[in-house]
This record gives C-alpha cells, sequence and structure tokens, in this order.
C-alpha cells in the first residue's frame, strides 16, 4: 500500500487537509495522527473491519483492547452504558487531556474494539490536530500508539513513519509529541477507580478528585509473575532490542555502580540513558543519552521513547538507564523504563 503523507501545521490547520482525514475514516481507512501523548494509528471505531486492520498494520496482539478518542463530552452517551459520579468529576478537570477512562461498554462497539471485555477505554485528546480531526468527522476513533507491536511508542514523525510507512492509508505530519509517554488509564467502574497505567495525568492529580484512588501494583512490577488487570500491560511493550537495566537508589551510587559494569562489559557496545546532571559522568560508554534535567521530570518523559529508538538504531548490546522517583510523571517514566528492562532493577549502593 502506498501511504499518504499530509503534513498539517498545529497554528495553522487548513480546512481541507481536515475534510479528507474525516473522509478517509468515513471509507473505513487508516490514519495516523498526532495526539499530545503519543502519535495514535486511527481508524473509525464503530466500524469493525477497519479497526481489525488496526490490530494487522501494528501486529498487535487481538486480546489487548483499544482505546476511543472523541472531540465531545455527548459522544460518551452512545458508547458507554453509566458515567459514574466520580468519572464525571475527572472529564470536568482532565479532559481534554492524557487520561483514559474505563467505562461499561454500550452495544454499539464492535468487540474486537474491546477485546470482548465488558468495559471500553475512551479518552479525549487535546492536541490542536487531532481536536480538529475528531470534531470534523463526529466518530469515536479507534487509535492504539502508532508503532510496530512491542517497539517504543512513536513520539515523532520519523518514528511512525520507520514503523508504518507502507501498511497505512495515511501518516499525518504533526511534529514531535508533547507529553511523550501515553496516557494514564483508570478503570471507573471499581470502587474505588483504580490506575491501571500511569501516565500525563499523575497519582497526585487523581487523588485530588478521588482521595482514595487505588494503583494496580503491577504498574511498579514487570516481573513475570505479576499480572496487570489491563489486558496491555502484560505484553513486554516499549521494549528495546538489547539486553537493558534499570538502576535505583542515591544517583552518586547509580553513577559509580554504571561505571563499574562499563568497565566489565569494556567489550560490548552499551548506552547509558543519563540525565544531565551526570551525563559527562560515564567513560567507557559507547553512546551516552542525555534524557534531560533531574529539574524537569516532563523533558525526561518528552525523551524516553525516542531515547530507546536511538539505541536500536545504534544497535548497541546493553542498556543502562538511570532510574527516577515513582512521584509525579516519574511513575510514568519508571513503568515505561521497567517494562524495556523487563523488570531488570538494580540497586546503587
Ligand atoms: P495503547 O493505545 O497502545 O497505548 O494501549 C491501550 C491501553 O489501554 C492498553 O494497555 C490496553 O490494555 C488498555 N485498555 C484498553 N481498553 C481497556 C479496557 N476495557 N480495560 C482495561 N484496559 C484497557
Ligand atoms: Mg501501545
Amino acid at each position: 500500500m502506498k501511504t499518504k503523507i499530509i503534513k498539517i501545521d498545529k497554528d495553522n490547520i487548513e480546512r481541507k487537509k481536515i475534510e479528507e482525514i474525516t473522509r478517509a475514516f468515513s471509507d473505513g481507512k487508516l490514519v495516523v495522527i498526532p495526539t499530545e501523548t503519543v502519535y495514535g494509528l486511527g481508524a473509525n471505531g464503530l466500524d469493525e473491519e477497519a479497526c481489525k486492520n488496526i490490530f494487522k498494520a501494528k501486529g498487535r496482539p487481538a486480546d489487548n483492547p483499544l482505546i476511543l478518542h472523541i472531540a465531545e463530552n455527548s459522544q460518551l452517551d452512545e458508547l458507554v452504558s453509566e458515567i459514574p459520579e466520580l468519572a464525571k468529576k475527572c472529564i470536568d478537570e482532565f479532559w481534554p487531556g492524557p487520561i483514559t477512562m474505563i467505562f461499561k461498554r454500550s452495544d454499539k462497539i464492535p468487540n474486537v474494539v474491546t477485546a470482548g471485555l465488558d468495559t471500553v477505554a475512551i479518552r479525549m485528546p487535546s492536541h490542536e490536530i487531532a481536536r480538529a480531526i475528531l470534531k470534523d468527522c463526529k466518530l469515536p476513533i479507534a487509535a492504539p500508539s502508532a508503532n510496530l507491536s512491542g517497539r517504543p511508542s512513536p513520539t515523532a514523525f520519523k518514528h511512525v513513519k520507520e514503523d508504518l510507512d507502507g501498511k497505512v492509508d495515511i501518516i499525518v505530519d504533526g511534529g514531535v509529541t508533547n507529553v511523550g509517554i501515553e496516557s494514564t488509564v483508570i478503570d471507573m467502574t471499581s470502587n474505588p477507580p483504580m490506575i491501571l497505567r500511569p501516565g500525563g495525568i499523575t497519582y497526585e492529580d487523581l487523588k485530588k478528585i478521588i482521595p482514595d484512588v487505588a494503583v494496580d501494583n503491577t504498574t511498579i512490577d514487570a516481573s513475570d509473575h505479576a499480572i496487570p488487570k489491563s489486558p496491555g500491560q502484560k505484553y513486554r511493550h516499549y521494549a528495546p532490542i538489547a539486553d537493558a537495566y534499570c538502576f535505583t537508589g542515591n544517583l552518586d551510587g547509580v553513577v559509580k555502580e554504571v561505571n563499574k559494569r562499563l568497565k566489565e562489559n569494556s567489550d560490548k557496545k552499551v548506552a547509558v540513558l543519563a540525565t544531565t546532571e551526570t551525563k559527562d559522568d560515564y567513560n567507557g560508554a559507547y553512546i551516552v543519552i542525555d534524557l534531560g534535567s533531574r529539574e524537569n521530570m516532563q523533558e525526561i518523559a518528552h525523551n524516553l521513547f525516542d531515547a530507546l529508538r536511538k539505541c536500536d538504531e545504534e544497535e548497541v548490546d546493553l542498556i543502562y538507564a538511570e532510574g527516577f522517583d515513582f512521584r509525579g510523571i516519574g511513575a510514568g517514566i519508571m513503568n515505561r523504563l521497567l517494562k524495556a528492562c523487563g523488570g531488570k532493577l538494580v540497586l546503587g549502593l
């Protein structure tokens, strides 16, 4: 298939480009769109065949359900059978924005979207281009991250092109995404609601609206015995090709431990995912990637997936990643890092 690239400037969105994308969605086509979290591989969420094609293009396992994206609260009515009071509060507070809520589904949604579950995941993105498209097409758009299954999620147009050129009808080039990690997923059908995946809207943000909000503890445990409540979380997502380790503890200890291992593995190509504060401390690494300053965790989230892709490009043998506190967006960063490392956490003392 020949993929058409449509470049859209978020500050000057051209009407005719949006209309072309709306037509493509109505015709059952696959269109990759930028959102504030990561790029999404979209199709009309009420069109069963189109949604099946999402799974084919990504190589996504059929038991991993899709998130439906909407532009207006009123669209919820036909998609869910119930909106709990706490969900209404979260919608008022956080939508449009990087949080996905799980509801009891209506029977309008094809089974392929929910992977046969009786619940459905819904989000209202805030990205200007995504919003313009969703408002115009008035359809719920099913859109998982626009990467091949198992690869880090795409945060830039070039990542999407690497993975999906020739596999989808249209890719919208909207530059780089903002948040850089995928949306927070919260199950509003459980009591109290439970965070299934940490992301842009943090535990601390949610606690202000839901004081007893629960957290699925598999979000910080990527070992084999941990069975997540969210089907997609059980897969070794965000996986770079190289064997990866995450180092935690106080920063001096981390730097010392990483340097010790760099010496022990001097015959290997090792990438170190470091921070601005430490990037000059690693001698003997094949490549040191500066994720950004520890003073600005948003920047680190923004750069993380690009860094993991760079490790693949450089064909390194090993990745040593500095760890972060589980506070704020740090919880989302650590969840992705631990998945990339297959749970291999090393304490630097
Ligand atoms: P992605 O769009 O690729 O970021 O993945 C969507 C995430 O949402 C996956 O981790 C799914 O398992 C999760 N998800 C989607 N629908 C549901 C649902 N009904 N219940 C629990 N998790 C869901
Ligand atoms: Mg994904």
